[in-house]
């Protein structure tokens, strides 16, 4: 690809920059709050009909749980049908939801506004401008590649309720993508440090428990020595848990919820605590989740009589990690020697948070953190005093990273037919 051509691509993406914030703009202003389904399915509609502009189909899928809004699949097919077998597919995933409700937004002014290069709102970076950057690619692809373009099997799916974890949506893709799907191309955030554009290659697992203990109560003046302190033993369980955290590993486990007791002249007779785990490697993740459950076993607070406290550990949900792999590096390649004819830098990057690659990468080559820049996702509080800002997307990073995904895509398009 000459200077030239990438230049006009450039230019055609900055010309339309306004255009597409201001897309940006419709879709930040309605709340799509996971538990709003109202306003999720609202957004489908208007994801869906500006897809429809371009060619695209809409389904919608109902979310498992009812008070969930609608999964969004987009799809256009290749325009020579004959040659569908040989067509390949792409998958281009982003999300509806965001963390936000509606009275969070109005009670923090969280709303839809641009101070200087950024532009701010629920959802801005994570992720409703990454459904942007898709349109922003799928556009210029047209516009510089329209062979090619018209050649690809497209599928644009965006989750209902990826902010909730829930793992129907994904269930939803296998059932609908081809085994042949070339790629997984998820449009989270992509950071940007010292220039470099960093890609998501990895992402940990999570693993939520909840912590019961069961102990006895008793009159804390009268029969102190009758109780089994659910507080105290909860206590235990909680630095045996804590001391899990091995950063070296690259495992984390956090104790972020605890409850227990009624009164103060009691000894309690229960307390609870829920915690999360996280870790990249998945036998290092599946050797903590024994270890967490084992804590069970090991029950230290007992009453003067011999009742000693019940300590119980359900795992509540578990998303098993994304390791690096070799799929995911072919493609992270594929964007690296991109990057090198545009004298732009990208680098690898292993996040803590989970994102819908976790669910894909076994299935098909995944890479993430495709969309734009930004910072403060999941802050909706502005306190400059103390450092707080809103989130907000960087307006400048959308025609660059827009330019590189175009030419990666049709990089792996080029690839896909020598092969
Ligand atoms: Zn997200």
């Amino acid at each position: 690809m000459n200077r030239d051509s990438i230049e006009r691509i450039r230019n055609y993406l900055d010309r339309k920059l306004d255009d597409y914030l201001d897309i940006l703009r419709r879709m930040v202003e309605i709340n799509s709050f996971t538990f709003n389904a109202q306003g999720v399915n609202e957004l489908g509609r208007l994801t869906a009909e500006i897809f429809a502009e371009r060619g695209f189909q809409a389904e919608f899928v109902p979310s498992k749980r009812s008070d969930f809004g609608q999964h969004l699949f987009l799809y256009r097919k290749p325009t020579s049908s004959s040659m569908e077998q040989a067509q390949p597919t792409l998958a281009l995933i982003s999300h509806l939801d965001t963390v936000y409700s509606p009275e969070e937004q109005e009670k923090n002014h969280f709303r839809w506004r641009i101070e200087g290069r950024r532009a701010y709102g629920p959802g801005c970076v994570d992720i409703k401008g990454g459904t942007v950057m898709i349109l922003m690619v799928l556009d210029a692809l047209r516009e510089a590649f329209a062979a090619e373009f018209e050649q690809v099997h497209w599928i644009v799916a965006l989750d209902a309720s990826e902010e909730a974890l829930s793992e129907d949506f994904s269930q939803a893709c296998l059932e609908r993508f081809p085994a042949h799907t070339r790629a997984c191309l998820v449009f989270e955030a992509g950071n940007i440090q010292e220039e470099t554009f960093k890609l998501v290659v990895a992402r940990k697992g999570r693993a939520y428990f909840q912590v019961e203990v069961e102990g006895r109560s008793a009159h804390s003046g009268n029969n102190h020595q009758n109780g089994a302190n659910a507080i105290v033993q909860l206590a235990h369980t909680i630095q045996q848990l804590a001391a899990l955290t091995d950063y070296q590993r690259q495992l984390t486990l956090n104790v972020g919820v605890v409850r227990g007791g009624t009164v103060v002249n009691r000894v309690p007779h229960f307390a609870q605590a829920e915690a999360e785990l996280r870790a990249f490697s998945p036998p290092v993740f599946e050797q903590a989740i024994q270890k967490v459950l084992a804590l069970q076993e090991d029950a230290r607070v007992i009453s003067q009589d011999g009742f000693t406290c019940k300590v119980k550990i359900s795992l509540l949900e578990k998303t098993s990690p994304w390791p690096e792999n070799e799929a995911t590096q072919e493609l992270f390649t594929v964007w690296q020697k991109t990057a090198m004819q545009l004298d732009m830098k990208v680098a690898p990057e292993k996040r803590g948070g989970l994102s819908d690659g976790n669910f894909f990468w076994q299935h098909f080559p995944t890479l993430d953190g495709l969309g734009p820049a930004g910072n403060n996702a999941h802050c909706s509080e502005r306190d400059p005093k103390s450092g707080k800002d809103q989130e907000y997307v960087s307006i400048p990073s959308f025609v660059p990273k827009a330019l590189l995904n175009t030419l990666a895509i049709s990089a792996l398009l080029d690839k896909h037919e020598q092969a």
